[in-house]
């Protein structure tokens, strides 16, 4: 399976105009190609193929209009062509049907002002790691990296990023075959939740944090502040750059965070199963879907490609029926229960029953898992993973 590594990278001001024209060569050509489909659909002609695609690039270079594009890798050209296959055939898989999900749009332009710049360098582009640990770029030249974990292999790929807050960072694609850890006892089900971030079935509560709660606090002050700018001013721009930088540190620690916790009860458990979101974002607020919604599937990824990578089994449950309401120790199915109410008996068995708990227990049953404690215990402490052990997915970064 793919796995992605990604690191900072610290590239010098002549390393930085050098990825600049980069990240500009390749927007031009993504969006030279894109226009060249919408001309020829607008006049009726047929699809422009990727080879033909490819051919005209080739062509374009040895004109006076676009011979600055040699300046930069071809690799990093052919693969901004190679992105806009991509997204075409994303299209048009949704159009067709093909594809799970929200339906997807045709490419749009790629923009000098959005939040992410990014450039690929395939293995043939002789991207290298020399002693010395910097890594090397064709045209660019040897980029200081801080390798904050090891790179478990021989990457076939490399993307150079730039985000909104001016960081770069370059995330390596890993091909790895999977290692089962030996195998263990245990096994739980898993209530995301909005108190806490999740609850397992043995009764332990896992809340988010305090250095994500921290970057959280600390990312709305910014969007405080940043409210409270004059349009167009300087400090307005100051504020903004602020506020990406704020940003991109809760993104960072809560992925740090979501690794930390998959990778522990992968590690922990044989078997782990959770609630299919789809079917609980039903039973939601607008607001709390839209917060919590993306992070909650990001986690539920990682525990499902862990899963994979160490032998482990991952179920996702479907809900039929409202786990909330079912009594976990007797199965008994008792009124609705608004969220308000955290924790009742039930009136049949007389357990007393914890609102998340239980629903963690009851989706450990739906997947068929051994339970091992009554809804009503609850446990402390969660020992969290090494940093080393987090990998993420392509397209997780
Ligand atoms: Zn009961």
């Amino acid at each position: 399976m793919r796995l992605r590594y990604s690191y900072r990278l610290y590239p010098t001001p002549g390393q930085q105009q050098a990825l600049a024209r980069a990240f500009g060569c390749a927007r031009v050509v993504f969006n030279d190609g894109l226009r060249a489909r919408q001309e020829a659909r607008a006049a009726g002609l047929p699809y422009i193929t990727d080879a033909e695609l490819s051919a005209r690039l080739t062509a374009a270079k040895a004109t006076p209009e676009r011979a600055w594009l040699s300046d930069v890798s071809a690799v990093v050209l052919q693969q901004a062509l190679a992105d806009l296959n991509a997204a075409y055939r994303n299209f048009f898989a949704s159009l067709k049907g093909e594809r799970k999900g929200p339906a997807i749009g045709p490419p749009r332009f790629r923009s000098r002002k959005d939040l992410r710049q990014a450039i690929r360098f395939t293995a043939n582009a002789r991207f290298k790691i020399p002693p010395g640990g910097k890594l090397r770029l064709p045209k660019v030249g040897d980029v200081p990296v801080r390798w904050s974990r090891p790179l478990p292999g021989d990457p076939s790929s490399v993307t150079v990023i730039k985000d909104s807050a001016g960081r770069y960072f370059a995330s390596f694609v890993i091909e790895t075959e999977p290692g089962a850890l030996p195998q263990t006892g245990p096994t739980t089900g898993i209530d995301l939740g909005l108190k806490h971030f999740a609850v397992l079935s043995d009764g332990r509560k896992i809340a988010s944090p305090r250095f994500l709660r921290r970057a959280e606090k600390n990312l709305k002050r910014r969007q405080r502040d940043l409210s409270r700018k004059e349009k167009g001013s300087r400090n307005r721009e100051k504020a903004r750059v602020k506020v990406a930088r704020a940003h991109a540190r809760v993104a960072d620690a809560r992925r740090d965070f979501h690794h930390q916790l998959s990778m522990a009860l992968i590690r922990e458990n044989q078997a782990v199963a959770v609630e299919d979101l789809a079917v609980r974002g039903l039973a939601r607020t607008r607001l709390a879907k839209s917060v919590h919604d993306a992070g909650w599937s990001r986690f539920v990824a990682m525990l499902e490609y862990k899963a994979r990578l160490y032998g482990r089994t991952f179920i996702r449950i479907g809900r039929f029926e409202p786990t909330s309401r079912t009594c976990s120790a007797c199965g008994i199915k008792d009124g609705p229960k608004p969220l308000h109410v955290r924790e009742w008996t039930c009136p049949a068995c007389g357990t007393w029953l914890d609102r998340d708990i239980n629903a963690a227990v009851n989706v450990a049953k739906a997947a068929g898992l051994a339970v091992t404690a009554c809804g009503a215990q609850v446990r402390p402490g969660f020992a969290l993973a090494q940093r080393s052990e987090a990998g993420t997915l392509p397209g997780a970064t």
